[in-house]
């Protein structure tokens, strides 16, 4: 990105936001930190930061509550840094729109590997929809004639398998739970991510070349998937 940007820290730890503070202004970001759920929502409003990474455990407010508020008006890309043993807040986050997550304790490479992700992703939605087609490596899939392309020969799959890659490449980059994929491709909450693993390894059989070492649909242990363009 040409302009600097923001990336707005919520998180009560001092010594880690201090420790992401100090790598993130070396990568030329501009950090702004806040200690509390209140504060990050008062500084999202006054900084409109491009990023923001949120602790789940904060003092005041449940870091869900945040993401679910933010969520409410803003698309920005939300990065989850959870502790071991919150589970069950990181894959509430994910299903209520966060884009990925880390958990502590991380490193600092891994961090900024996951900014860079959500910023091609912010990048890529803010330039629009408008593109015609899907071209990575050896899969292309035309949008408007409703054609997936492996190696340039048509394959065929079925409208549920279509409409899941879609959501993927749609959302590529980002970790989609199974809860997210049920809602999405079924329109209801509840359902079986057995039924959401099937789809998944029946589009892989069609797309990857090699399943056992996926190129486009990565699997999030317990969390669900990603799909890589990169
Ligand atoms: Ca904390």
């Amino acid at each position: 990105m040409s302009d600097m940007s923001t990336i707005l820290v919520i998180e009560d730890d001092k010594y880690i936001s201090h420790f992401i503070d100090l790598s993130l202004s070396k990568e030329g970001y501009r950090v702004v930190i806040a200690e509390t759920g209140d504060e990050g929502m008062f500084l999202f409003s006054s900084y409109h930061p491009s990023i923001v990474l949120l602790d789940l455990g904060l003092p005041d407010r449940d870091g869900v509550d945040i993401l679910r508020e933010l969520r409410t008006f803003t698309d920005v890309p939300i990065l989850v840094v959870s502790a071991r043993g919150q589970e069950a807040e990181k894959i509430a986050a994910l299903d209520l729109g966060a884009n990925d997550y880390v958990t502590k304790p991380f490193h600092m490479g891994e961090l900024m590997a996951r900014i860079r992700v959500a910023e091609r992703a912010a990048a890529k939605t803010n330039a629009g929809t408008a593109e015609a087609r899907f071209v990575c490596d050896w899969l292309t899939v035309d949008y408007e004639k409703h054609r997936v392309l492996v190696d340039g020969k048509e394959i065929h799959l079925t409208p549920i398998e279509y409409k899941t890659l879609l959501l993927l490449i749609a959302n590529r980059g980002k970790v989609l739970t199974h809860n997210y994929i049920i809602r999405q491709i079924w329109g209801y909450e509840g359902g079986d991510s057995k039924s959401v693993r099937v789809f998944m390894a029946s589009l892989r059989r069609k797309l990857e070349k090699d399943s056992t070492h996926p190129r486009f649909i990565l699997t999030e242990v317990g969390v669900g998937y990603r799909f890589s363009d990169l």
